[in-house]
């Protein structure tokens, strides 16, 4: 559970607060997907170390595909999370 999403389950305003600062990417095979902008800013910082560091721009875009590559292995890992849930009827 990320910090962000226990302040809003103690504020009492879930959905709300808690989206806030997520881009919906789309629904998969009923799931909604979102994205949290710092994951954006984390990509922005490392395309920016890499050009203050010097190194190319195929440099720095390798480190981002790489960082994009985790995040959708981290995507795939959750949805075997909320599909498990789902057969086993645990989200209610
Ligand atoms: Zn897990």
């Amino acid at each position: 559970m990320t910090p962000n999403t226990a302040a809003s389950i103690r504020s009492g305003n879930n959905n709300e607060s808690a989206l806030k600062w997520n881009l919906k990417l789309g629904r998969i095979l009923g799931i909604d997907v979102y994205l949290h902008v710092t994951f954006l800013l984390l990509l922005g910082l490392i395309a920016s170390a890499h050009a203050v560091a010097g190194g190319s721009l195929a440099a720095g875009l390798n480190s981002v595909t790489f960082l994009a590559a985790i995040f959708l292995c981290v995507l795939l890992h959750e949805f075997g999370h909320a599909l498990i849930a789902r057969r086993l009827n645990a989200c209610r």
